[in-house]
């Protein structure tokens, strides 16, 4: 007997049909003489509109009330998916993450997982029920409610199966596998059969929500294969696993999309010893993640820009802070910003040991008339921050460039 983790995401569950259909999917699967535990989202756009609501309250909601909101969005779906299973005569019981004890920090909006007491629910599927549990939520040491971080229903999904060291954790989603580019955008998008943990966590990293990137942390550190698939189709998705031969041929494997930052640059800065950690250790301090960073040379004036990015909700409340900064700094060139801004990228880990990628979408980019106003690479990726209304242009002409839809692995050399 196999024990299964199957995850379905926000639109898979949107409405009381849809969970009807997910509960025969599951029903079938454990007909074949599996144990089922399932991870349900919130049903599509419900997380948004609760987050709607929170900011008609405040301009920054107190983060514990905002875990106490968000989760309840959960809480539907796996109570309605509990009554359609009983509904079709099987036996199934929900859990929240505090009920089944997913332990989590305190850091409240952005929890992370640290442990997960997995002995109820075990005993509930050897009494033969199907589990249902609540995505992308816990409870932490003092028994508030927290949550993981948008997309964290997907982490939840592989932290269970790690736990309970099941056979197979599937995350049924709304595409069928992870693609070359984000298939709604690039018709000649392919799907990828199989995909590193190493190459779908820079994906992940960069914006490809196909996958949460806390769980390819979790699937790589536990050695858990994922299988990403579609819930409206029996096709066989991707299979993330471990690098194999094959895959390290790819140069480029896939291009990325985030537009979830905005950029930010302080003018005129003092070029002195312990300026960058005057700048950005209030951020840090107030719990806003920092990505890209640039800073310019001194042009000779004693002074330099800082231009960095971050995550774009936290656009307004880095500006705010950084007018603090600029006082202690002594900066005099003001800040300014935009957070009409993507990040692009290309990954592959082919791209170790082959010179001229960057070159080569500089060159993409450029064809199309489009400004970068950033770059930042490393061994597996180049990203470009550019304006947001070119990401559907810079995605199909870097996909097209570097021959994405085209199924041909590129020769290695080869010393025999
Ligand atoms: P779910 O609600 O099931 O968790 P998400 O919306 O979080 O689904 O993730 C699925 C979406 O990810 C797809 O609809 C697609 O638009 C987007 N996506 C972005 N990049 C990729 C990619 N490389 N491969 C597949 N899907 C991608
Ligand atoms: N409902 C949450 C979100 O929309 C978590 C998830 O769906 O994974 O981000
Ligand atoms: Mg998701």
């Amino acid at each position: 007997m196999a024990l299964i983790v199957q995850k379905f995401g926000g639109t898979s569950v949107a409405d009381p049909e849809k969970i009807k259909n997910v509960a025969k999917r599951v029903l079938q699967k454990q007909k074949k003489g599996n144990q089922m535990v399932v991870v349900l989202s919130a049903m599509s756009g419900e997380t948004n509109r609760l987050t709607d609501f929170a900011l008609q309250m405040q301009d920054f909601p107190d983060t514990r009330e905002m875990d106490v909101l968000l989760s309840s969005g959960e809480q539907v779906t796996i109570s309605l998916f509990a009554m359609a299973v009983k509904a079709m005569g099987d036996d199934c019981i929900s859990f929240l993450g505090d009920q089944v004890k997913i332990n989590t920090d305190n850091s409240h909006t952005k929890a992370r997982i640290q442990s997960i007491d997995s002995e109820k629910i075990v005993a509930e599927l050897n009494s033969g029920k199907i589990v249902v549990v609540a995505g992308f939520q816990g409870v932490d040491e003092n028994g508030n409610v927290t949550t993981l971080g948008r997309g964290g229903s997907d982490t939840t999904a592989v932290a269970l199966a790690a736990a309970l060291k099941a056979d197979a954790c599937e995350i049924f989603t709304d595409v069928e596998g992870v693609y070359t580019t984000d298939p709604n955008i690039c018709n000649t998008a392919r799907k990828i059969d199989r995909i590193s943990y190493d190459e779908m966590l820079e994906l992940a990293s960069l914006g490809a929500k196909v996958l949460d990137i806390r769980s390819v942390t979790f699937a790589k550190k536990y050695n858990v294969p994922i299988h990403v698939r579609s819930t409206f189709t029996e096709t066989e998705g991707t299979w993330v696993v471990e690098e194999d031969k094959e895959m390290e041929g790819r140069i480029v494997s896939g291009v990325t999309y985030n537009r979830n930052e905005a950029r930010i640059t302080i003018s005129g800065v003092p070029d002195q010893p312990g300026i960058a950690a005057k700048i950005f250790t209030p951020i840090s301090d107030a719990d806003i993640i920092v990505d890209m960073i640039i800073q310019n040379q001194d042009t000779g004036n004693g002074l330099t820009d800082m231009t960095f990015t971050v995550i774009r909700s936290d656009y307004q409340r880095t500006v705010q802070l950084l007018k603090a900064v600029i006082e202690k700094t002594g900066a005099n060139g003001g800040i300014h910003g935009s957070d009409a801004i993507t990040k692009i990228s290309i990954v592959g880990v082919g791209m170790r040991n082959h010179s001229g990628i960057a070159s080569t979408m500089f060159n993409v980019l450029s064809k199309e008339g489009i400004n970068i106003s950033m770059i930042s690479t490393s061994e597996i990726k180049v990203s470009c921050i550019i304006e947001e209304k070119y990401t559907e242009l810079a995605i199909r002409a870097l996909h097209d460039a570097f021959e994405l839809d085209k199924d041909n692995v590129p020769e290695e050399e080869s010393l025999t």
